[in-house]
């Protein structure tokens, strides 16, 4: 929690800020869960929600959060036994991994380290290496939290729709949803994950599950899903009880309403808009910090998530940073994954979210304070950041 006055920001990569109508939209009483009202809101979330995931897909609704919902994908689409392949850039992608080994699936893990996009060719090859179609599912992340990475999941999905390997694409968007550009269905994408919590700008506890007719077939021929997990009635519930497999996540709904009203207001090509001019000003800074000292952007150029930025300073720089700006009212997020969690080399590692409810405001007032924490932990760093940032503000 911040010490200072004024309004801070919480510029971590989630959960994110919440707008105030998001927050004004769950105070109020707690409906009747019976109330045909509660219902047809519900009903246009649903509507909006493909909108925001560019697809024709019906989505299921958990309450969970991330991690629950890599739980759901596979309960519906894979058995003990069966196989599945990853693709990692981050502690993300293999936290998955490890969620698939725990439910009994033999897990290939591609490796790409921490600091390189998804190779669809190395991808590709390692489902061609599979003729007898053993794998089930590749699980891509798209933007890996604790690398900034995004990875080129369009490019993965044309590849494998034009191979005859009939394994599902299951897309973990969780990050980047309503942040960094994503077609569902143009992409080639069978089942799209994402939580409340970040781009969606509403509390955490929230997480969906976009499924197409390709996925939706796979669930019906598995014999047994875990009745939690099961999307069948989330999709096609006979009635409103049984869209969350019990009672309805009332004051969740009223912020993702009011949070999609925003969305829809602005417009989804202009979101992403927005998030790639705020990402930009925020690699432009930093390179120029980069260019006097030990900053670095972890992402290379052309992979860099328009949601949250990972950088590393060395030494302690990383908490010495967040512990001042701390004091600024700005929240950066820790290093993950980038060093063992606790580890003295994680604290030379701090990541930026820039995720859901920004604007130019909030991005330069974070460059402004990280630029007088650099300067007051005595980190050395290149000048005219702020400027660069300004200029990508600016349009020039
Ligand atoms: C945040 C995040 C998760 C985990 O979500 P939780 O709600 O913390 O369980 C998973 N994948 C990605 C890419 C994320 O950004």
């Amino acid at each position: 929690m911040s010490k200072s006055f004024g309004r801070g920001y919480l510029a971590i990569p989630g959960p994110s800020v919440l707008p105030d109508p998001v927050l004004q939209a769950m105070m109020q009483p707690v409906p009747n869960i019976y109330d045909p009202a509660l219902e047809a809101m519900t009903d246009t979330i649903r509507r909006d929600l493909k909108q925001v995931a560019r697809t024709v897909a019906p989505v299921a609704i958990y309450i969970t959060n991330g991690h629950g919902l890599w739980e759901a994908a596979l309960a519906n689409v894979t058995r003990p036994g069966d196989k599945v392949l990853v693709p990692a850039n981050g502690i993300f992608a293999h936290g998955w991994a490890e969620v698939a080994t725990r439910m009994g699936l033999e897990v290939e893990l591609i490796e790409f380290g921490k600091q390189s996009a998804f190779d669809t060719d190395r991808i590709m090859a390692a489902l061609e290496a599979d003729p007898d179609h053993r794998i089930r599912a590749v699980l891509g992340v798209f933007v890996d939290t604790s690398t900034g990475i995004r990875n080129d999941l369009g490019a993965l999905g044309q590849a494998m729709r034009a191979s005859d390997h009939p394994a599902l694409l299951i897309a973990d968007c969780i990050a980047s949803l309503g942040c960094d550009r994503f077609e569902m269905d143009a992409w080639g994408v069978d089942i799209t994950l994402a939580a409340s919590q970040k781009g969606l700008m509403s509390p955490p506890g929230v997480g969906f599950l976009w499924v197409n007719a390709r996925a939706q077939a796979v669930r019906e021929g598995q014999e047994q899903v875990s009745p939690y997990w099961d999307w069948r009635q989330r999709l096609n519930p006979e009635w409103f009880y049984q869209l969350f497999f019990g009672t309805a996540p009332t004051q969740h709904l009223f912020a993702l309403r009011a949070a999609l009203d925003l969305l829809m207001a602005e417009g989804i090509e202009a979101v992403w808009t927005r998030h790639a001019r705020l990402a930009r000003a925020i690699w432009a800074a930093c390179e120029r910090w980069s260019e006097g000292g030990p900053l670095k952007l972890n992402a290379p150029q052309g992979h860099r998530s328009h949601a949250v930025t990972a950088l590393g300073v060395g030494g302690d720089g990383g908490d010495r940073l967040r512990a001042w700006c701390e004091g600024q009212g700005v929240t950066l997020g820790i290093g993950l994954g980038m060093a063992p969690l606790g580890s003295p080399e994680a604290a030379g590692f701090f990541r930026i979210g820039h995720m859901g409810h920004v604007n130019g405001h909030m991005v330069l007032g974070a460059l402004s304070v990280i630029e007088a924490g650099l300067t007051a932990c005595e980190i050395p760093h290149g000048v005219g950041a702020l400027e660069a940032a300004t200029r990508v503000i600016a349009g020039r």
